[in-house]
């Protein structure tokens, strides 16, 4: 349809529209133009197939140009009160500042596939332009809390019992946006606007003050969502008071501890999942997968491979270890399907995609191919020397160890240059990690496939280098052992659980070594005892709990009690007299350890074996290491990572407290010195 006195502007930054103080500056000019121009009597508003827009640009944080004029608000404004009526047209992406610019419209024209969201928690932020007060009115109290606590994105189709979108359509979104635009015309002024919307303010206090019950711990710990329920809460009052609340939470957010820490964490994100520039080549293609090992970690890795849409060959040694391999991955698909989180043709279609066999000539067909059998050099190079064989040439073999050196498992094979670690996480489904490892031959275009098969599996990719724990093992063996060593000076396993998550780990050290099982541990360290320096401090309590059957909750009693196939731990006086006793062994007058002192010996110890590994050229960039804490192993993203951590401490001070620590941690513990730490923190 002819839109000949319809004003057309679309936004044209590419990639995502987002709006930087460039792209505010040329709306704005538009809008005036559109504005004065006597022909014109309504104006749509669009951005392109990808987005309407995707909000703020992150890297004008913190920088002048974020507030510079004109602002968002200023842009907002404009159209709030322009004298004719402003209509988006939205498809793609509509988030963070992009949505709150198309709730300010007097009509809003979507497509079914385009994408909404206000994930400003997800940087510690509220939104700040509107968004608090507008999308409440628009959407319902109810869909607007859902949407902006959980941070994620809906599609426009799931708002059609809304008044968000006037019209939600299939194609021809111009048109439909101009005819939308016509029709306000025509009606004359006053347009309807969000701002005429009054809600009902018990309603909404009913609503917030459930929410605000509903916040779970790691939530409470974060400001954001405290701000973020108040600012809604305000969305039953007038329009300019709530927008006024919600601009000083804003503001008084933007320059917070844990604003800046999630910015750094997503700003390391993004840099980790690309190779350093010297490493840039084009990676292999990769469509078909095979994976050795259909135990925990192959069926994890099977199914996030077949979500992704590759295809997968599951090897396995013997029938019965093939069928209980199959099972899992039927067993995971029968579950999202009875959660109404797939539908059945889709589950039936995804594993039509794997084959399990237990034929090793498949996986000739394989472009590259991950091995996830037993934890044992030889019996890693035993698979190694069979894939040689067997897997097509130019195919990348893969190993999923996580200690073993690469080098050795990779000199069996005829093809050193093809071979890598890919080190996944469990659930390998669920975590977002995957450090990939560069052994000492592997090729830069090995390297590339395995970062790209990470984004292709939506993983943090990380590149690491070979040496013992990579870098995630490393780091958290360094903070688990300084924990050990805390309950010797005074602390019991609780002491140091609580204090940890009170700082925001996901769980205590004492209750993931439970849940994950001390035995592991026990066996790497038996393993270890030959070659350990004995003046080093090494505390013996894991292993008589291990001598004792008490291997974590699959033993019922670990660290912790379990008792009548509890999960929920309680305190245990066994445990209690072992720390007793390797108090008393090593001489040492016991004392309460205060919750700060715990959080702060840990932090030390993480940055501390950091800073070695950063100097040894473990990691290619210090924020690496933080993404693989926070993705990995349960670090609060709202803390950044220890890397994040150090940097905001005296450095003075900080390399004192190292030296500390160090001497206190006693022979065999290395010490990051002046240029490590300035390698790592600069
Ligand atoms: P698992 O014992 O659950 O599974 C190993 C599987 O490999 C078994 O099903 C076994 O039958 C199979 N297997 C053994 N030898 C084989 C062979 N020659 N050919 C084919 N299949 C063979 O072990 P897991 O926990 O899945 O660990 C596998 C690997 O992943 C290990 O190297 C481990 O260190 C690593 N890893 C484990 C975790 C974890 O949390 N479990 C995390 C990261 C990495």
């Amino acid at each position: 349809m002819p839109c000949h006195d319809i004003a057309v502007v679309t936004l044209d930054n590419p990639p995502l529209n987002s709006l930087d103080h460039a792209l505010r500056v040329r709306i704005v000019s538009a809008l005036t133009a559109a504005q004065a121009d006597p022909a014109i009597r309504a104006i749509v508003l669009t951005g392109s197939e990808r987005a309407f827009s995707a909000g703020a640009d992150v890297t004008e944080f913190g920088t002048p140009r974020q507030f510079a004029e004109p602002i968002l608000r200023s842009v907002l404004e404009q159209v709030r009160h322009s004298s004719k009526p402003v209509v988006a047209a939205i498809d793609g992406v509509a988030l963070g500042g992009g949505l709150e610019l198309a709730l300010a419209c007097h009509g809003r024209v979507a497509t079914r596939r385009a994408k909404v969201g206000l994930p400003e928690v997800t940087l510690g932020l509220i939104p700040g332009s509107g968004g608090t007060q507008r999308l409440p009115r628009l959407a319902g109290i109810d869909v607007a809390l859902g949407l902006m606590l959980g941070g994620t994105q809906k599609t426009a189709s799931e708002f059609v019992d809304t008044s968000l979108f006037d019209r939600v359509v299939e194609g021809h979104l111009l048109d439909a946006a101009c005819a939308c635009a016509a029709e306000l015309a025509d009606a004359g002024a006053p347009w309807p606007h969000a701002d005429r919307i009054h809600l009902d303010p018990g309603y909404v206090s009913t609503k917030v003050s459930l929410a605000r019950q509903r916040l779970n711990a790691r939530q409470r710990l974060q400001p954001a969502y405290a701000a973020l329920l108040d600012a809604v809460a305000a969305s039953a009052g007038p329009m300019d008071e709530g927008l006024a609340l919600e601009r000083s939470l804003f503001l008084g957010l933007i320059g917070s501890t844990e604003a800046r820490a999630l910015r750094h964490q997503f700003k390391a994100e993004r840099e980790s999942a690309r190779l350093p520039d010297a490493l840039q080549v084009a990676p292999r293609p990769v469509s078909t997968v095979a994976v050795i090992g259909a135990g925990t970690m192959g069926t994890g890795i099977a199914i996030c491979a077949l979500d992704a849409g590759l295809d997968v060959i599951l090897v396995e040694q013997d029938d019965a270890a093939l069928s209980r391999g199959r099972h899992r991955v039927a067993d995971h698909y029968a579950a999202r399907v009875s959660a109404g989180k797939l539908d059945e043709h889709a589950a039936v279609a995804v594993q039509a995609r794997l084959l399990p066999t237990i034929d090793w000539q498949a996986i000739g067909r394989a472009d590259l191919v991950i091995e996830a059998v037993f934890e044992e050099l030889s019996v890693k190079q035993d698979v190694f020397r069979r894939l040689d064989a067997v897997a097509r040439p130019g195919a990348v073999l893969a190993t999923n160890t996580s200690y073993l050196d690469i080098d050795t498992i990779a000199a069996v094979t005829s093809r050193p240059q093809d071979v890598l670690g890919l080190h996944f996480f469990s659930p390998a489904n669920v975590m977002k990690l995957l450090e990939v490892i560069r052994s000492r031959d592997t090729a830069a275009d090995v390297l590339a496939t395995g970062m790209a098969l990470g984004r292709t599996l939506r993983k943090s990719p990380v590149l690491c280098g070979n040496a013992f724990g990579f870098i995630g093992n490393r780091v958290y063996n360094a903070y688990r052992r300084q924990c050990e060593f805390m309950l010797e000076d005074g602390a019991w396993p609780e002491d140091v659980d609580r204090a940890l998550t009170a700082f925001g780990v996901a769980m205590g050290p004492f209750a993931v070594a439970d849940l994950s099982g001390l035995d592991i541990a026990w066996r790497m360290r038996l393993a270890q005892a030959a070659t350990r320096d004995p003046r080093e401090r090494h505390v013996p309590v894991l292993a008589q709990l291990c001598e004792q059957g008490r291997m974590g909750q699959k033993s019922g009693a670990g660290y912790y009690r379990y008792t009548d196939g509890q999960r929920a731990p309680s305190t245990d006086e066994t445990v209690r007299g072992l720390i007793e006793q390797a108090s008393a062994a090593r001489g040492l007058q016991r004392h309460a350890l205060k919750a700060d002192e715990i959080v702060r010996r840990a932090l030390l110890a993480m940055v501390n074996e950091a800073a070695c590994l950063h100097a040894d050229g473990v990691s290619s960039r210090p924020g690496d290491i933080d993404v693989v804490l926070v993705q990995g192993y349960g670090f609060p993203r709202w803390q950044g990572g220890p890397v994040f951590w150090a940097r905001e401490q005296d450095r003075k001070q900080l390399l004192a407290e190292l030296r500390e620590l160090v001497a206190a941690g006693g022979r065999g513990m290395r010490l990051a010195d002046e240029a490590a730490l300035a390698l790592l923190l600069d």
